[in-house]
């Protein structure tokens, strides 16, 4: 059996379990039972949280070099208990995540918008990567994805340019205005590669002149 210890605020004997551990005491527990700091929290809720809140801005610095001090030195530790963490608690983490996103939604926002500039090159890089190392997975499954939604795809895509008309022309025009070398080049290259068909088809002589080839 373990031993007893008296709360230091409601003088009662309790078991060991009955309080927090603490290290810097002699005995390793707080001197208060776990009721009465419970108790205490309650009370003082908002004197807390204005006390943390101070405490935080006051200590920034301090804080997130410690913060980041300790990740690096306890990643693998932390690693696993994030995955055993969140392979228990998948489903109230979805729900927390969701209600917060809905609640946060503008914070969130500008929070992802400050990330992806802010990292931009690197988030691009590691994109890059992952499309060259998954290429033929991602290529089959857009082409399974296509083939299984042909219909509602070609909805999507009829209704997407009739409501953004503007747009799209915009962007079309600018893109050319652009890509004018690139697009001389393509069209060339599709000529030489088509060039019977396209001379034998009654387009041939209007295609020819576009071209600069009569
Ligand atoms: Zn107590």
């Amino acid at each position: 059996m373990s031993d007893m210890k008296k709360c230091s605020k409601c003088g009662i004997e309790k078991d060991e379990s009955e309080f927090y551990k603490k290290r810097s005491q002699k005995d390793g527990l707080n001197s208060q039972c776990k009721g009465c700091v419970r108790e205490y929290s309650v009370n003082n809720k908002d004197r807390i949280k204005k006390y943390q809140s101070e405490y935080r801005t006051k200590n920034k610095e301090n804080i997130v070099d410690y913060q980041k001090e300790y990740r690096t030195n306890n990643k693998a530790r932390l690693v696993a208990y994030f995955k055993k963490y969140r392979a228990h608690e998948k489903e109230s983490i979805d729900i927390r995540r969701k209600g917060y996103i809905e609640q946060n939604k503008n914070d969130v926002k500008l929070r992802k918008k400050m990330y992806y500039d802010q990292n931009k090159e690197r988030l691009a890089e590691k994109k890059r990567q992952y499309y060259n190392k998954n290429k033929e997975r991602l290529l089959e499954y857009q082409k399974r994805h296509r083939d299984q939604n042909k219909d509602d795809i070609s909805l999507q895509k009829k209704e997407y340019s009739a409501q953004n008309k503007e747009s799209i022309s915009i962007r079309q025009k600018k893109y050319r205005t652009n890509n004018k070398e690139l697009i001389s080049e393509r069209k060339k290259a599709y000529y030489v590669k088509n060039k019977e068909r396209i001379l034998s088809s009654h387009e041939g002589t209007y295609i020819k002149s576009r071209l600069g080839v009569l």
